[in-house]
């Protein structure tokens, strides 16, 4: 039974409508790849060293998984992709991917592109947010010494204090300009300084709107305290809580480092324990609805129809402007092309950037997409019966 009976995601005619039957059977095709979990095993491997060796592969690679779930390698080139979410009510949120950068310079660089995309969206109807992650502006090594509290030598203090600096130009500029700003959440043992630095800027511009934006990933069993606190804290120095919540992206490293260190293990005990926690936390945001903004980056379909039970439960309209959805570009859109049919807020992470940098975003979607415990994944499926539902329709 559906929990929200006016709302269906098994339709796939409204799922893929923006699709033609040739970009459907590539779709089909690609995520028929990716549904075999010993090719995207073996594929992640050759596809790093060979583009490592400089061989001629990067042409393949863009013009299939780069070309599915990302928008290109600049700005300019995902102004297609926007214009066509955007013929079907959906928003974009360009994610410049550059991951595992350790140089000041790359950090400046990053910075750049971030006031570039802020400035971009400023001046769009269809760009509603923008997203970083901390770790694109600031070493690994120095928000772990941050977390652990370690004394920092001159040169880390002034690596910090650039850092601030940094993260502080985009706020100002995403404040000025009236463009939210999304703060990625990451692994376990950079969070701390993360948050610390997201709700400083939290307290200095969400005065009067939700515009910064922190991630909460429930698949921490310690999280739903967190965004109670989170918003208690907020409630209680006058800002709006921008809350995006997420189960989290990192489950497999964060346990194997709880391991290897002797630490508690951060994640919930299962599944089951995450999906509550998830639930209950999207609840909770819909209850204090005049104090928290909430984002809700999800692929799963329980949660996002639960969310939109929950909305009609409090009297929030659907189109209520601190009320979001979000999944990723290429993933998901028998959820956002039906959310954003019924008049929600729906907004897709774009992310671009070099073919190179994004390549460990593109395995991330790769793994998520292969067959589990011997069932075909979700995408695979979804798209295999709206071929068949086409080809029965013409008959
Ligand atoms: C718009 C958007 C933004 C995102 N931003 C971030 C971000 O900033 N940081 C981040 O970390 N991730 C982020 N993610 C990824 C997200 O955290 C999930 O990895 C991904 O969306 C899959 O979860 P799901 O809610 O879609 O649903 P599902 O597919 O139902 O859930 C899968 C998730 O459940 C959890 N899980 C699975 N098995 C277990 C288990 N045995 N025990 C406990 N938990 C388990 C894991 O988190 C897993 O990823 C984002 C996703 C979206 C769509």
């Amino acid at each position: 039974m559906s929990i929200n009976p006016h709302l269906s995601f098994d339709n796939t005619a409204i799922a893929f409508a923006s699709k033609s039957n040739a970009e459907l059977r590539k779709t089909h095709f690609l995520f028929s790849l990716m549904n075999q979990t010993w090719l995207v095993r073996i594929g992640t491997g050759i596809i790093s060293t060979a583009l490592k060796l400089h061989l001629p592969i990067k042409f393949l690679v863009k013009k299939t998984i780069f070309a599915h779930f990302c928008g290109g390698e600049s700005i300019t080139d995902a102004q297609p992709t926007i214009d066509k979410l955007a013929e079907s009510n959906i928003q974009t949120i360009l994610d410049f991917s550059a991951e595992g950068e350790e140089s000041e310079s790359e950090f400046d660089k990053t910075t750049a592109e971030q006031l570039k995309i802020i400035e971009y969206a400023s001046k769009s109807d269809y760009l509603p947010f923008s997203v970083m992650k901390v770790s694109g502006i600031a070493s690994n090594d120095l928000l772990e010494s941050l977390q652990q509290q370690v004394s920092l030598s001159q040169e880390e203090e002034q690596a910090f204090q650039r850092v601030r600096d940094r993260f502080q130009s985009i706020c100002q500029k995403s404040y000025d300009l009236n463009v939210r700003l999304m703060i990625d959440a990451e692994e376990t043992w950079i969070q701390e300084p993360i948050d610390a630095i997201t709700y400083e800027m939290m307290a200095k511009y969400n005065k009067e709107r939700p515009v910064i934006w922190n991630t909460f990933q429930m698949y921490r069993h310690d999280m739903l305290d967190n965004l109670r606190k989170a918003h208690q804290t907020a409630v209680a120095q006058g800002y709006w809580l921008g809350a995006k919540l997420v189960r989290g992206a990192y489950m497999e490293k964060e346990r194997e480092n709880a391991e290897e260190e002797e630490r508690e293990d951060p994640i919930q005990p299962n599944k089951e324990a995450t999906d509550k926690d998830y639930n209950s936390g999207v609840r909770y945001c819909a209850e204090n609805s005049s104090e928290i903004g909430l984002f809700a980056g999800t692929h799963n379909d329980k949660s996002s129809m639960l969310l939109t039970q929950i909305m009609k439960e409090f009297g929030l309209k659907n189109d209520h402007p601190n009320f979001w959805f979000g999944q990723l570009y290429g993933m998901s859109d028998h959820i956002s092309y039906t959310l954003a049919n019924k008049g929600y807020n729906v907004a897709k992470y774009v992310p671009y950037g070099p073919v190179e940098k994004v390549l460990p975003y593109l395995f991330r979607r790769a793994e998520e997409n292969t067959a589990m415990a011997g069932q075909s994944s979700r995408e695979y499926l979804l798209v295999k019966n709206e071929l068949k539902r086409r080809k029965h329709s013409k008959a």
